[in-house]
């Protein structure tokens, strides 16, 4: 078949068909040249950046009859067979499934049976995936290696790989490819296969691989062999569109297109998240945004249009979703009853969200494999509010550089400096409730549920000490249950001293607009309860690491 494997048909068989990594190039051909090869590397990078094939690469022009300016010739017959996978020159193993001591002994034995004249090279993929006595016995043979044996050990997550084998081996990271190199590569492989792919296509492949060249070239294979278009395909633009018209109906008409063309609501759901991260990134940190071009061009317009407050509650409560998602028989009416959550909301609904964006800035700098894991906030930008990311981290002093006294009638209108006067648990669970009124001292809050109403109460002597202290009296914390009032977060004045309302509050009322179907906010807040926003976060952001603030 023309489109079988193209990954490995168009695989980098020399160095300068390596792309976007060119510092692993320069320094392995440099290496090479003068003859000083290292006898241990560990290569780092997102899966199908090109680590292995690197190594392949690195044994064919150690082995080579006639190599040139440090590229293997690519037609003798030691080249031959290390392109065609029969070379005895080149030995790969799976870390992730021989984990074991034995493995290990195994393939050390092997390593000390060289053949003269030839330089072996061990490829050791996802070499954190090791036991501790197959490390330590990796480690003894990386001490003194056999000479002629080059090690290569590859790992996705360099951080979980041992300093002691970091500093035995030269470290070499691979990174996503730029956009526009995969666009390039992807638009040659098309024209040089002769697939008959079309520009929508080749965008969605992009969109797909998300910056690694396997990954764009399977889903490449994929689209081509489903006849080279996407015009089928599933769009998770009229989610993020009905989000941000506020649009129920078109959520709802949006999951039943998606459903009927085939698509699986986990997946789907997936997928909304992953472009509602692009949302917020294109945001706070373009940068860091992985799309085509185009591509990027659509989502920033989209972000330009949804609140940050609001793309952070759609990721928190999808993702939310997804998890109870793996034990509901009927996923699709989950991902119904969130979509029409999110779009009946109003952006206040989503609370004081400065303290959760700047918790997701950070959960998101602590992903970035190539930096050490975040430890300390990211700093906020005084101006917006809106946490820096790339900066060096400082301490948390923005929120208290401006704290000087407040009256009880200040509390309200200022509510965004008490939160950041709280630790980051207490402030975003706060940061779910609304205040209501400051008065004689005492301060009634909203809150959309019992749920919440039950997560806030523990959190509430930490916010009396920050209200005590900021307006200098003891200030008593009362929490309602009133979705309307937490939502609207209208400021008004408390209908009487009960501390709980009536949970039950016809929402609707008013808006004259029952004939759409949708549903009525205390119910929703009953099927799907705001959880702890932190670990809605990290649900939304699998991978991260939930790092609390001094
Ligand atoms: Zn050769």
């Amino acid at each position: 078949m023309a489109v079988q494997s193209l990954y490995r048909r168009y695989r980098p068989r020399r160095f300068d068909e390596l792309k976007g990594q060119e510092h692993v190039v320069r320094a392995l051909r440099n290496a090479v040249k003068s003859h000083r090869e290292g006898q241990a590397y560990l290569f780092s990078g997102p899966r199908g950046t090109g680590k292995t094939s690197t190594a392949r690469i690195l044994a064919k022009v150690l082995n080579c009859e006639d190599p040139q300016d440090g590229e293997p010739c690519g037609i003798c017959n030691s080249c031959g067979s290390i392109d065609s996978g029969n070379s005895y020159d080149v030995l790969e193993l799976d870390a992730a499934s021989n984990n074991g001591v034995e493995n290990m002994r195994d393939l050390i034995e092997r390593a000390a049976l060289g053949s003269p004249g030839r330089h072996r090279v061990f490829i050791l993929d996802e070499v954190h995936m090791l036991s501790k006595p197959a490390e330590a016995a990796l480690l003894k043979t990386l001490e003194e290696p056999p000479p002629h044996v080059v090690f290569v050990l590859a790992t996705t997550d360099p951080q979980k790989v041992s300093e002691t084998i970091r500093s035995r081996t030269q470290h070499l990271q691979f990174h996503l490819l730029p956009m526009a190199e995969l666009e390039e590569h992807v638009r040659f492989v098309v024209a040089d296969a002769g697939l008959k792919v079309s520009e929508d296509a080749i965008q969605h492949v992009l969109a797909q691989g998300g910056g690694s060249a396997r990954d764009t070239l399977s889903a490449l294979e994929l689209v081509a062999a489903a006849g080279g278009d996407v015009e089928q395909g599933v769009s998770t633009d009229e989610f993020v569109e009905s989000i941000v018209e506020r649009d129920p109906a078109r959520a709802v008409r949006a999951v039943a297109s998606a459903v009927a063309k085939g698509a699986d609501p986990r997946t789907l759901t997936e997928s909304v998240v992953a472009h509602l991260r692009d949302c917020f990134l294109s945001q706070m940190a373009p940068d860091l945004v992985q799309l085509p071009d185009r591509r990027a061009d659509v989502v920033a317009e989209q972000a330009a249009r949804l609140p940050l407050a609001q793309a952070v509650r759609s990721i928190e409560v999808l993702g939310e979703m997804l998890v109870e998602m793996r034990h509901s028989p009927d996923p699709r009416v989950l991902l119904e009853v969130a979509m029409i959550a999110l779009t009946r909301e109003s952006a206040a609904a989503a609370g004081d969200v400065a303290a959760l964006e700047a918790r997701v800035a950070r959960l998101e700098s602590s992903r970035d494999q190539s930096g050490p894991i975040a430890r300390t906030p990211a700093p906020v930008d005084p101006k917006t509010g809106r946490a820096q990311l790339g900066g060096r981290a400082r301490p948390p002093a923005a929120a208290t550089s401006s704290a000087g006294p407040l009256t009880e009638d200040q509390v309200v209108a200022r509510w965004s400096e008490v939160l950041a006067e709280l630790k980051p648990i207490a402030r975003a669970t706060m940061s779910t409730v609304k205040p209501v009124e400051c008065a004689n001292g005492s301060l009634v809050v909203a809150a959309p549920n019992d749920a919440t109403a039950s997560r806030v109460a523990e959190h509430i002597p930490a916010l009396a000490e920050v209200l005590a202290r900021r307006v200098g009296r003891p200030i008593e914390v009362q929490c309602e249950v009133d979705s309307r009032r937490a939502a609207a977060g209208q400021p008004s004045a408390p209908s009487s001293a009960a501390p709980r309302a009536p949970q039950h509050v016809d929402a609707g009322a008013g808006t004259g607009d029952d004939d759409t179907g949708r549903i009525p906010n205390d119910q929703i807040g009953e099927v799907i309860p705001p959880e702890n926003p932190i670990e809605n976060l990290r649900k939304a952001f699998p991978g991260s690491e939930v790092v609390d603030a001094p």
